[in-house]
């Protein structure tokens, strides 16, 4: 069978060319003589690996020296425990925004072990849109806010970031490196890998280091930051062949002209999409339009059936991963960095086929 064109939430679509030059060094990777899976993690050479995976992260996203750039396993998952364990002191609360369903996710963790505030929630609205700075009602006592920066099942993400006094964390999961951002608005950044930079299994932090004073006895040793800081992500056996993929994904996004380069195009995507869904009446997009994510684009038709209809025919002419997220239905394009210009292209004219075959 063919290639497809991936439009999977995650794990999703990865660069081409990184696939293939994956491919080309499964076996033998030049200088070893093996696979990259088959040496051990303390080797030199797998050091090599994984300076450059933290140099490109460094370089793409101009990280200061002062933040730590960690490769941990747990996926943004355990990050959710991960960043209330050691950033909020015993006694102290932390706030959070309710925007979807990831940051629904991170406040339920937060809450298993401490006091989280909602400093704002968007259920009532079926989290359709991202809050204005001035409607969040932050605690000054706060150890930090937490955001997810680009709702995945919702589609909405934050434009611009709410400047505050506490340190801001945000999951970035499914927009790592899509966008210039300024790292030094936040605290801590984190995202499972699987979206944007990679494979499944690991996840990608980087935490400003005085954060780390914080930690406390009680921390089971394996989830301080510290010791993953102290250890350069090598406490333990790391998933090496995640790292190795991410270091070819950000050679790959350096070759392209880095970021800026990659949010020229992934809003020359975005847009070509939503200009299709407003163009008429057949599609409706749920999303208030200042909060509309440039990664994972949401929109219905006219009745389920059509919905159906329309992922069946995608199917066939080339087109996977298009339904939307079970809690929700409806259609969603999950459009990363690895999805194509060509990819968008496709699936636009593949809707205005259907449009004039069932509007
Ligand atoms: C996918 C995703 C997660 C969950 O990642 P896991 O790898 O399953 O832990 C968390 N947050 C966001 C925003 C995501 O898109």
């Amino acid at each position: 069978m063919a290639r497809v064109f991936n439009f999977n939430p995650g794990p999703a679509a990865m660069p081409e060319p990184v696939l293939q030059r994956a491919k080309s060094e499964l076996l033998e990777m030049s200088g070893l003589g093996i696979s990259v899976m088959n040496i051990s993690h303390r080797s030199g050479e797998f050091q090599n690996i994984i300076d450059s995976a933290e140099a490109g992260i460094r370089d793409l996203l101009s990280v200061p020296q002062e933040y730590a750039v960690l490769f941990l396993q747990g996926s943004a998952s355990l990050q959710f425990a991960m960043i209330p364990m050691n950033l909020r002191r015993p006694g102290k609360s932390a706030d959070y925004v309710e925007s979807g369903r990831f940051s629904q996710k991170a406040l339920k963790e937060a809450q298993t072990t401490g006091k989280a505030n909602v400093v704002w929630s968007g259920k009532e609205e079926d989290y359709t849109r991202i809050p204005e700075p001035a409607e969040l009602r932050l605690d000054p006592d706060a150890e930090y806010l937490h955001i997810c920066s680009n709702e995945t099942v919702g589609g909405i993400r934050w434009n611009r970031f709410p400047e505050i006094a506490a340190p801001l964390i945000a999951d970035m999961s499914s927009e790592i490196l899509s966008r210039v951002i300024d790292v030094t608005r936040f605290g801590l950044i984190y995202a499972g890998a699987q979206k944007n930079l990679g494979p499944s299994g690991i996840a990608l932090v980087i935490i400003r280091q005085d954060l780390v004073e914080r930690e406390h006895a009680g921390i089971p040793i394996f989830l301080r930051y510290s010791t993953h800081i102290r250890e350069r992500s090598l406490y333990n056996t790391p998933n090496t062949w995640a790292i190795y993929m991410l270091k070819l994904t950000c050679e790959w996004l350096q070759s392209r002209g880095g970021l800026k380069e990659m949010q020229r195009i992934n809003e020359e995507k975005a847009a070509l999409l939503y200009q299709t869904i407003d163009s008429s009446g057949f599609w409706r997009s749920p999303v208030d339009k200042n909060s509309r994510s440039i990664m994972n684009v949401v929109w219905r038709l006219p009745s389920v059936s059509l919905e159906e209809r329309f992922l069946e025919e995608a199917k066939e002419a080339g087109m996977v991963g298009l339904k939307g997220h079970r809690s929700v239905g409806g259609i969603r394009a999950s459009i990363y960095n690895a999805v194509t210009l060509e990819a968008v292209k496709t699936l636009v004219s593949f809707m205005k086929e259907f449009e004039r075959k069932n509007g």
